[in-house]
């Protein structure tokens, strides 16, 4: 059986031809976010070009799988609403399966990322597994017994917005001091700017100063590295508020792993102490003993693979 696994984020679309355990193909562009007319017409050749090298290979296609950053109504294969892509109330399924006449699956990106983690990445083996992915945002996943776990509505494992502190810092989706708005990518770039507005020095606030615009959170772990103590203190108190975020997914769901993934995990050296710390002095022991904390195996290739495996599920 052959499939395709798209992976449709803000600001890249990748797919990949998945058949028999292999990626056979991969195919990269960036997103044009000018409207949902360009954001599907990115979809459309990604899925084109890959149907055209199964054709050259004389292997046949049997089903599509989307993993889109966003909120998702799952049975209609819509997303509802999409901070990163202006995809809101776009019917995806409907217009690539009229397109290409194949049954299409269409899911958050964290949950297929969560999927292949759970199957073929670090979490392989475990029954109950939690996916953070770390990057922008935080998305989240959790998969039991090799299921994603969807809720009522399909809007579950919205982990990113776990209330860490209740006085913290506005986050994207409304509410204070969700993880997103303390530990994600986003809330890095903003403690930075926020230290650029003191009487503050150092490399990486000269850095920020010159150019804001092009400053992006990943360049923290880079001014860590070379010792900037501003950076290590902001990825320090990112790698705490994750520790707490960690700390109540493993009290409530006494998972077998806790999986980590995306962009952020370049920085996540110079978290990780703290995050460990932090679970260790708050999480319930018996489940704490229990949960492994694991970064990703899988790369970027995490939610191109979870896609392909659902749309595997699809073609049964
Ligand atoms: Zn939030």
């Amino acid at each position: 059986m052959a499939v395709l696994g798209i992976d449709l984020g803000g600001t890249k679309t990748a797919g990949i031809l998945y058949h028999q355990g292999e990626i056979l193909e991969r195919c990269r562009s960036t997103t044009d976010i000018t409207s949902s007319e360009t954001v599907i017409e990115g979809i459309l050749s990604t899925c084109s070009r890959l149907l055209e090298s199964s054709r050259s290979r004389g292997i046949t296609v049997d089903s599509i799988g989307l993993g889109i950053a966003g909120f998702i109504d799952f049975e209609r294969g819509v997303v509802t609403e999409a901070p990163n892509h202006p995809l809101h109330e776009t019917p995806v399924k409907d217009i690539l399966q009229s397109a290409f006449g194949l049954p299409v699956i269409v899911d958050n990106d964290a949950n297929v990322a969560a999927l292949a983690e759970a199957r073929l990445g670090a979490g392989r083996g475990s029954r109950y597994l939690v996916h953070l992915t770390l990057g922008t945002g935080i998305g989240g996943g959790i998969v039991i017994d090799g299921e994603v776990y969807r809720g009522a509505q399909g809007a579950a494992a919205e982990l990113g917005h776990m209330i860490i502190d209740e006085n913290g810092p506005i986050c994207n989706c409304g509410a204070r001091g969700c993880l997103e708005a303390l530990a994600s990518g986003v809330a890095i770039y903003k403690r930075v700017e926020e230290l650029s507005w003191t009487k503050k020095r150092s490399p990486m606030l000269d850095e920020f100063r010159a150019n804001p615009l092009s400053f992006r959170a990943e360049a923290v772990g880079r001014h860590a590295a070379e010792g900037d103590e501003l950076a290590l203190s902001i990825l320090r108190d990112a790698g705490k508020h994750l520790g707490v975020g960690i700390t109540s997914i493993i009290n409530i769901f006494n998972p077998d792993a806790v999986t980590l993934s995306g962009g952020l995990l370049g920085c996540f050296s110079f978290m990780e102490e703290e995050m460990r710390l932090t679970v260790d002095g708050m999480a319930i022991p018996i489940s704490r003993r229990h949960a492994k904390i694991l970064t990703s195996t899988l790369g970027e290739d995490g939610g191109t693979l979870g896609a392909a495996l659902l749309a595997a599920s699809l073609a049964g």
